[in-house]
This record gives structure tokens, sequence and C-alpha cells, in this order.
């Protein structure tokens, strides 16, 4: 597999893989077909569906004056064969996915300061960049269900119904890419009284009949509990097809591909003087469940010229100990978790250990995603071995379990040196503190009056450091992941000293304002998972009865 090869000025031809499947990290299954990938979430093993040959886009830089509709076409037809979804399809899929942005350029690029850049990914209809993925995985659903239903009539019908929970971001992007579709429920649990006021206001004003709002008694963990509760059991499994849109899905990691090619040529036309068409570029990514990061990977993989990817972590900081000393371990991020306690010194943390810093999108205690990168790594060490393909495959989905086994039974896990160097090559980690998260916000806005938000805020600091580590003369992308009025505490707190600083005309976008003044839908539920399970049938229920089923 190639890597980074970019020398050659002429464009091949686009290598459409004739048909695209996909395998699971832990297991010897293979074959998999895209719509088994993305309707299904997880491999029965328990692993993630990764394709099964990472694409070469050997004509990539023939892209450089493209929109983001026609990128965002390119990468995902090297993903998808043309005999599950035909060009033509693909296309509309993807026009209407980025159709509902603010911005014209999807993801417009911002110089920020020096040769810092900000790729902001937040104009899509919920502020923060999972739209870009879930536009496009709404409609993607939408797409598969059509076509299953075709001549099909009543119950008959396959209808899939979303179970998620939420901590904020990825429930209200969901709702904003189910709403209204076809054939699809939405369920979002959310903890009561425990999402920013905006996030809540956001999912409970969406009045479409095929989205039910939960709010379960507890917090974010009970929630989760639940819907894992619900795809364990036989019993709704056996009556309702459940489905999932969380972070594992891999269209959500191939939408993601498209915008670092796309800032890529934005940068070519912003700088002329100083970054060339072949290039290398650093990106900063605040990190999370690790797969706004992993695509980036995979555009490096795909040939785009990529000097770093920095992973920037808040204090749950598992990846950062990770590239540090090559060891992935649960160990909470605070003490008080571990002694049972969810609160000492004001600081507070969940049960399993998950501290709650400014940059909630980001607070894990382990990375879903990151898997994958484990599963590609290990490839690549079975591989210097030299034996065939195939048995390289095996032995890196058997490495994988075993590691994974050791992260559930014994709380973590190390890899060989070679592992971790070849980890090393691609990627390097910063961890940001909630202070240092406030002084970047504080900073950036007194040097060029721009208000970062604080996930953002993580990466910018880590970009900064990562400039003083690395070369200054290679352009830094830092990734944008939100816009600065979902998180108004964390943004209030660090400005609230400024000067003439006023959230209200400085940040809120004119679509928040009078939100707390619709109309909402929202269904209290206790943290009881089969209390839940009746509300999942009766509300389905009602939906059918109301469609005339
Ligand atoms: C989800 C999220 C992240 C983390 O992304 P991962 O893909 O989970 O690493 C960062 N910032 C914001 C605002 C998010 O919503």
């Amino acid at each position: 597999m190639s890597n980074g090869a970019f020398a050659n000025g002429d464009a091949a031809p686009q290598t459409h893989t004739p048909s695209q499947r996909y395998l699971s990290t832990r297991g010897e299954d293979t074959g998999f077909s895209f719509e088994d990938v993305v309707l299904k979430g997880l491999a029965n093993d328990g692993g993630l569906y990764i394709p099964e040959e990472l694409p070469t886009a050997s004509d990539w830089q023939s892209w450089k004056d493209l929109p983001f509709n026609e990128i965002a076409y390119n990468v995902l037809s090297l993903y998808i064969s043309p005999s599950e979804i035909p060009a033509e399809d693909l296309k509309d899929i993807v026009n209407r996915s980025y159709a509902t942005f603010r911005s014209e350029d999807v993801t417009p690029l911002i110089n920020l300061q020096d040769n810092i850049h900000l790729l902001e990914l937040f104009h899509g209809p919920t502020f923060a960049f999972k739209d870009v993925a879930l536009q496009f995985l709404g409609n993607l659903f939408e797409y598969f269900l059509v076509r299953r239903n075709e001549g099909k009539t009543g119950r008959d019908r396959y209808h899939l119904t979303v179970v998620g929970a939420t901590s904020g971001d990825t429930g209200s992007a969901a709702i904003y890419g189910l709403r209204g579709k076809k054939d699809v429920s939405v369920f979002m649990l959310h903890p009561k009284g425990r999402v920013s006021p905006i996030q809540e206001l956001q999912m409970t004003t969406v009045l479409d009949s095929n989205v039910h709002n939960l709010a379960v008694t507890g917090n974010f963990d009970n929630c989760q509990d639940i819907v894992k509760a619900l795809f364990a059991d036989p019993e709704i499994n056996a009556t309702h097809k459940l489905g999932a849109v969380n972070s594992i899905n891999m269209a959500r990691i191939l939408a993601q591909i498209t915008y670092y090619f796309y800032s890529y040529f934005a940068l070519l036309r912003q700088q002329p003087e100083t970054f060339k068409l072949g290039d290398k570029v650093r990106f900063s990514v605040p990190s999370g469940n690790f797969g706004d990061i992993l695509a980036g990977y995979f555009a490096y993989r795909m040939g785009l010229p990529v000097e770093k990817l920095v992973i920037a972590t808040n204090e749950n900081d598992i990846l950062d100990r990770f590239f540090k000393t090559g060891r992935y371990e649960k160990k909470p991020a605070y003490g008080a978790a571990a002694e049972g306690g969810l609160e000492k010194d004001g600081v507070k943390a969940h049960e399993d250990g998950v501290k709650e810093t400014l940059s909630p999108a980001m607070d894990i205690l382990v990375s879903s995603n990151f898997e994958r990168l484990l599963w590609f790594l290990a490839y690549e060490f079975a591989s210097s071995a030299g034996m065939d393909d195939e048995w390289n495959k095996k032995q890196a989905g058997q490495e994988v379990s075993s590691w994974l086994n050791d992260l559930k039974s014994k709380g973590g896990f190390g890899v060989y040196k070679d592992v971790l160097e070849a980890g090393r090559r691609n990627f390097h980690s910063e961890r940001v503190s909630d202070q240092e998260t406030l002084d970047t916000i504080k900073s950036l806005y007194k040097e060029v009056g721009y208000v970062l938000d604080p996930h953002t805020a993580v990466g910018v600091e880590a970009a900064r450091r990562a400039v003083k580590i690395f070369s200054a003369n290679t352009h830094t992308i830092s990734l944008s992941t939100a816009h600065p009025a979902k998180f108004a505490g964390a943004v209030e707190q660090a400005l609230k000293d400024e000067e003439g600083f006023d959230f209200e005309a400085k940040v809120l976008p004119e679509e928040f304002v009078g939100l707390d003044k619709r109309e909402k839908r929202v269904r209290d539920v206790a943290n009881d998972w089969e209390a839940v399970r009746e509300v999942v049938r009766e509300q389905v229920e009602e939906e059918f009865k109301a469609a005339g089923y």
C-alpha cells in the first residue's frame, strides 16, 4: 500500500476500486458490503469495519480547483462501489447533504495567525463539525431504505429505529440528519438538565414526528447503559431493527476525509507565495473518539502530503498517554472516580472516571475509533515480516482482538516499540488542560479578535506547541469543530473580563435568538431500560398508525 507518494504530476485516471469491500478489525470476517457496514455500525465480533484496501487517489492533484461537493464525490467513490451506489445517485446524496450548510465553501478556511489557519467545520445546521458526517449519513440511510422498500407497503417495509445517547453534540447533529426521513425513527436519550441549554433546545425544538427526545433522570453514563441494554435485548431486536449513528459508523469517517483535501487546496489559493502543490501541511485536531483525525490519516494514506497529524486532547488524555508511553490505559483522568466519588475539590468526574471538562464533546475514557488505527499499525507490523497479504490481515485482526481483550479485562495494554514508532511517524499528541483552554480563548481574542469555542481552543493550543516542536514554516490547519455560541459557558468564563466583550453582539448567531421561545417536544423517562423499551415500542407504533400502517 502506498502512502504519501505524490511526486508524479501527471494525473492518472481515477482508480475506481471495482468492488470495495470491508472487514472487521477483530476477526477473520471479510467481504462486507458498504450497505451492511452503514446499517449495522458494529461488526458481530465486536470489531469495527474498515476498508479491505485503503484506496490511493492517484489523481488527487487534479481536484485542486473543484468545489467541496465534487471533492466529496471523488473521495467517496473510492470507498463505495458504483455497483452499490451508482455515480449519479452518490452525487445526488452528496449534493443534498451539503446544500444545508450556510457557507458556500461548506467548510471555509481562514488565516488565524502567522502560519496557523482555522478550518471552520461548524457551518452546518447544528453549528458543529458532526453535521458534515451526519447530514450525509441521514441521506444514506434514506437511500438504502427507499431501495429496500421498493414495492413494499405497510408493516412489510423495513423500518429502522435509531437509538442513541448524547451528552450534546451528537444528538442534535443526528436529529438534524434524520428528521423527516421516511422509514426511520430516532430516539435520542440525554441526561435531563445536564446538557448545555443551547444543545437541549437544538434537540427539543425539532418537531418532526419521527424524532423522539427522551430526557433521562440520570447522567450520561446511565443514558449510554440504557442504549447498550436495548442493543443487547433479544426482545426488541426481534421486533424492531435497531440502528446506530455513533461515531464508529464508517460512513461518518469517510465523509470527514473530504475537508482534509478541500482545506489543502484552499491553502494553495490563499498562500500562493509560501504554499505549493505537493508541499506538506500539518493538521491539528481536537480529539475525543478519534473519528475526525482518523479521517485525516485516511487522507494521508490516499496521497495527501501531511507532515503530522496532531492529536489534541483535553484532560481526558488516553490518546496523549498512549503516544507518550506506548500504553493504552483506562486509568481515570481524575482520582475521585476511582474512589467512587463523583465530585472532589469541586471537580466533577463520572463514575467510570471520565472527567467533565470545558470541552465536553471530547470527554471520553477510551477512544472508540482508535481501534481502527491500531489495526493499520498492526497490519504494517505484520507486513514487515513479509508474509502474504491474507496472513498479514489475519495477524492484524488477532493482535487487535487480544489488545482489546486486555483493555476490557485488565484495563489496558501496551504495544511493541515498532508499532508505537509507526504511529509516531504520522501522529503527535498534546494534552491541553482546562486552564490552558481558557488562556487560549483569551489570548486569541486579544491578539486577533477571534472567538474560539473551547474544543477548537484545545486544537489551536496544540497547533501552537507543534509549531515550536516541528517546523514553523510548515502551515498548520487547525480544525475548528464547533461554533463558540454552543459553549457559551466556557467562552464567557474566558472573556468576561475583556473590556467591551459582548457575547450576544459578538458571538450569538441569529439562528439561536428566540430558540427558547419555540415549541418543544421532549418526554421524561426514568433511568430504567425496560421503561425506555416500552416508550420506543409505543411511539413507533404511533408513527405506524399515523402513516396508516
Ligand atoms: C465530537 C466532537 C469532537 C471530537 O471528535 P472525535 O471524532 O470524537 O475525535 C471535537 N469537538 C467537537 C465540538 C465535537 O462535537
